[in-house]
């Protein structure tokens, strides 16, 4: 991902590391998935789609200095 900054581990990783990749609609655990991060200035919006039954979901976080 090109959002991502140099070098280990960033904020946006620390943020990830919280969210659950287990659907919250049909169970399903996405062992090889991950969310994908969308910056909005100080806003980062992750989401994942579930490979099982295309449910979306999405978590907003604001990145605190
Ligand atoms: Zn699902």
């Amino acid at each position: 991902m090109s959002l991502d900054a140099s070098g280990g581990t960033t904020a946006l990783d620390r943020l990830r590391d919280r969210l659950d990749l287990r659907c919250a609609e049909c169970g399903y655990e996405d062992d090889g998935g991950r969310w994908t991060a969308a910056t909005s200035g100080a806003r980062v919006t992750y989401q994942h789609i579930c490979p099982s039954c295309a449910a979306v979901r999405q978590r907003t976080f604001h990145l605190d200095r």
